[in-house]
């Protein structure tokens, strides 16, 4: 049987990726999302790889929860590196987070706006 990709019930014939309702809503607002700052970042001349299935995976790993306070839900894709340092929309440098954190962090090298970062778990950190 085929699992539902957001909330891992288990789907019946007429189902594919995401069960009815929040979850096929929510898979489609984040396949937006990513296809939006791949756009963004192909703009810039930057990398673009991310794909949705490595999108959903960071939201099931921060479990659909922003990656620096770990308490509002992710509302959206953050550069780990902000594309004004090269950073791409690939599965490494996009992390979740909430609106408050990614305005804090801006466009700031995380490096010099460490103190934003600090309660970023280590599986990001090792990836980016
Ligand atoms: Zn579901
Ligand atoms: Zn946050």
């Amino acid at each position: 049987m085929p699992k539902c990709t957001i909330c891992d019930k288990e789907l019946n014939g007429s189902q594919r990726r995401y069960c009815k309702g929040t979850c096929t809503q929510r898979g489609n607002a984040e396949t937006q999302r990513v296809s939006d700052h791949r756009t963004i970042s192909l703009g810039l001349g930057l990398r673009a790889t991310l794909v949705i299935d490595e999108w959903l995976a960071h939201l099931r790993y921060f479990q659909w929860m922003c990656a620096y306070c770990q308490k509002r839900p992710a509302t959206d894709i953050d550069h780990f590196i902000p594309p004004g340092y090269e950073g791409g929309t690939t599965a490494s440098n996009c992390v979740p987070c909430c609106n408050p954190c990614n305005t804090a962090k801006s466009s700031y090298h995380p490096e010099r706006k460490s103190s934003h970062v600090d309660g970023i778990p280590s599986k990001a950190q090792a990836s980016a």
